[in-house]
């Protein structure tokens, strides 16, 4: 008999994170455990740290996955890069953003913010003034914004932090491993991710790197670090030489994370990021055949792995979505904020940015429509998106 608290089976997670965990990522979380300072373990260590700056695309020895999701990545940068009475700009054009504020505004900092509408990019000449005026100590960003689909332009955004004196950090938890990051081409002082979106491993550990400029700012501060846990100056001899011990590693989770930076390495980043955007393309392909519609209206600045639509008229969408999990097992996301009730998300993430899960996505979205009385499209979504799949465009 099924136990009244069996874990539910048989879901595909196709909304906006976690995104499906490979098997070979959860064989490497089944392997026995060793200790956290065991020799063995502590090359793993390197081995991780090496491939997040392969990742990041980064020189920065402070680079490592912290323990914790992406908001404690989000955290860390900012109450380590943060003294009270500082000021920061922060880019809000989502919840994200929002959050970054509300983080921000606890560490003691001025937060200025730089407001864009739910579903626009961040627009880049406004920030620049923002920054230009107020001369803060950071500026602060959301490359992907999750809660809408909308993918700002990371490089344009830190160039204007840089030339107004300040330190750009990046959140890009849910474009690393989906969408080309460059953090030191383009100049990021520091950055976080999560790995339960495109690295495509369970939530639990943020990947987060910060240049040496960025490090000793925080080992200049004039106070402590406010937070025990997140203190970089304590991390960076924990996972530096030192290996002073701070807190104990989640092993498990760090073996999967290492079986997830296998895989990436073994596609190689440009054909991952490609099959981002080729899957993304089938599913708008079918997306637009049922009647919906895309959020961000121009297509380079949709984040590749996270697609926001709105639904047709008059369809409610959590009908939609209940639909698809209790009649398909597929979730995927509604709207936040502003935006609830009114868009979907659906997330093509890390392993599940295939497309077998876009036919499958499209057909469940068909079926929810037909059970709500709509009439059935002119033509076929499936195919429609099988044939921008076989076609490339
Ligand atoms: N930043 C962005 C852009 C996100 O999408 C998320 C999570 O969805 C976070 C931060 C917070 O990450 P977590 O939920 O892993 O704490």
């Amino acid at each position: 008999m099924k136990s009244a608290h069996a874990v539910p089976e048989n879901r595909l997670l196709l909304g906006p994170g976690p995104s499906p965990v490979p098997p070979r990522v959860l064989r490497a979380m089944a392997a026995p455990l060793v200790g956290h300072l065991d020799p063995d373990f502590l090359r793993l260590m390197d081995g991780v740290q090496e491939s997040l700056r392969g990742l990041f695309r980064t020189r920065n020895r402070f680079t490592l996955p912290l323990s914790g999701t992406g908001s404690a990545g989000m955290e860390a940068l900012l109450v380590n890069l943060l003294e009270r009475g500082d000021t920061v700009v922060v880019a809000v054009n989502g919840l994200f953003g929002e959050r970054m504020c509300d983080v921000a505004a606890r560490a003691g900092a001025k937060v200025v913010r730089v407001e864009d509408a739910w579903g626009s990019p961040v627009d880049v000449d406004r920030f620049a003034e923002a920054v230009a005026r107020s001369r803060p100590v950071a500026a602060a960003f959301v490359h992907a914004e999750t809660s809408t689909g909308a993918l700002s332009d990371a490089g344009a955004l830190a160039r204007a932090a840089r030339d107004g004196g300040a330190l750009p950090i990046m959140d890009c938890v849910t474009s690393l491993g989906g969408a080309p990051i460059e953090v030191d081409a383009w100049r990021v002082a520091a950055a976080y991710s999560g790995t339960q979106k495109c690295l495509a491993s369970p939530p639990g550990l943020s990947p987060v790197t910060a240049s040496d400029e960025a490090i000793a700012r925080v080992r200049g501060r004039k106070s402590k670090v406010e937070s025990w846990y997140l203190d970089f100056t304590m991390l960076a001899d924990y996972w530096g030489e030192g290996r002073t011990y701070h807190h104990t590693a989640p092993i498990t989770a760090i073996y999967g994370l290492r079986a997830s930076l296998d895989l990436i390495e073994e596609e190689g980043i440009e054909a991952r990021v490609a099959r981002h955007r080729a899957a993304q393309r089938s599913l708008l392909a079918g997306l637009a055949v049922l009647g919906f519609e895309p959020l961000v209206l121009v297509p380079e600045r949709r984040i590749p792995s996270l697609t926001a639509v709105r639904a047709p008229d008059g369809v409610d969408e959590a009908i939609v979505r209940k639909h698809l999990l209790t009649e398909h097992g597929i979730e995927i996301g509604g709207g936040l904020g502003p935006l609830k009730g009114k868009i979907l998300r659906i997330g093509l993430m890390g392993d599940g940015a295939r497309i077998g899960n876009v036919v499958r996505v499209l057909a469940a979205l068909g079926d929810a429509l037909a059970r709500l009385g709509r009439k059935k499209p002119a033509s076929d979504p499936v195919e429609a998106a099988l044939e921008s799949h076989r076609s490339g465009r």
